[in-house]
């Protein structure tokens, strides 16, 4: 056995090899057994070493040991090698960094809200004052100072949610119009937003509480134009500056002449028959608008000979409902985040 240091090597070599490509604990434990066990090729070569002259006992013995120890070093290292590999792959189970991470839940300001907020801004940078008011109003300032005595059949649409003979959920801002010429001189200049009530069927264009947005302007030379160049500078800040409106003539007992007002329809701008936001007109009404009546600025104490004055109301969910390309206004109070956020995002 001249080679034996030459065959030690050899076969540490090859266990080495073999347990760097050990790939669990298993691989590792039947290398230990088939190296270094009862029946391994290291304890066959230590058998040999009877066989050997006497004086090259104790150096191969020697060498043997050396080999053991430098073996087992291996199967202590890839044990550890092992042992780290699967604590990192139980953490990368654990923690997946690629999993998209749990952001709170943040609100955003609600659609109509915003809108609301946007078209008091357009007016405030024209000089306008926000004005609010109670939901809950005396018949007089739902009616009778707006020029709808009681037996007007006008009224016919409005008186809906009574809560007393004389006091009811206000069907317009308009109360706050009359309020607030009564209690200053002209000019006056104002837009006044909330929350209204009517007995309007629920369906998709109609919702028995909604919101308004209302504006007065009375000073002395008000005309119509003034009234036109307003709302199309609105829906312009609104919508875009493409953006046009329409005029047809209307009534309302609190307006002489009395306008319907309409915009572009910013889905199809006119352009497809079967567009399901203005059914193939090409116009999304907004509400109604005109010159405060004679007998409102009476009312109030103004003299209709020396100022004149335009008024309109909006419903908000309409101005919302255009701004969104959104075809159900019943869209907006049924709760459902998933839309909300998806509007948020156009914000
Ligand atoms: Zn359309």
């Amino acid at each position: 056995m001249n080679d034996l240091p030459a065959s030690l090597e050899t076969v540490r070599a090859r266990f080495a090899e073999a347990a760097a490509a050990a790939s669990n604990e298993e691989t590792l434990e039947e290398l230990r057994v088939a190296y270094l066990g009862r029946s391994g090729e290291v304890t066959a070569i230590r058998r040999g070493i009877g066989r050997l002259p006497p004086p090259q006992r104790p150096g191969a013995g020697k060498a043997i040991n050396d080999a053991v120890a430098a073996m087992e070093d291996v199967l202590a290292q890839n044990r550890d090698r092992l042992a780290a590999r699967s604590a990192q792959e139980a953490l990368a189970q654990r923690i997946d960094v690629t999993f998209p991470a749990t952001r709170p839940a943040l609100g955003s300001l609600h659609p109509v809200r915003r809108i609301i907020d946007d078209a008091c801004a357009y007016f405030e940078r024209h000089g306008f004052a926000i004005v609010l008011g109670p939901e809950l109003e005396p018949d007089y300032y739902n009616f009778d100072a707006l020029n709808i005595p009681a037996e007007h059949p006008a009224r016919e649409g409005f008186d809906s949610f009574w809560i007393r003979d004389d006091l009811l959920l206000r069907p317009h801002t308009s109360p706050m119009q009359i309020r607030t010429m009564q209690r200053h001189h002209p000019p006056v200049a104002i837009v006044a937003p909330g929350k209204c009530y009517r007995r309007d069927a629920v369906d998709a264009r109609h919702l028995f509480q909604f919101h308004q947005i209302e504006g007065l302007l009375v000073a002395e030379g008000v005309h119509f134009g003034h009234l036109k160049g307003m709302l199309d500078g609105l829906c312009r800040a609104l919508f875009g500056e493409s953006q046009r409106v329409r005029f047809r003539p209307s009534f309302f007992p609190f307006t002489e002449p009395s306008a319907e007002v309409d915009t572009t329809c910013p889905k199809c701008r006119g352009e497809a028959p079967a567009c399901s936001m203005c059914g193939g007109s090409g116009w999304i009404e907004l509400g109604g608008a005109g010159m405060v009546h004679p007998n409102v600025l009476r009312e109030v104490g103004y003299d209709p000979n020396a100022v004149s004055g335009w008024a309109f109301g909006f419903g908000a969910e309409r101005l919302a409902l255009t701004r969104y390309e959104v075809d159900d206004i019943r869209r907006f109070v049924d709760g459902d985040v998933d839309f909300l956020e998806q509007l948020g995002a156009l914000a």
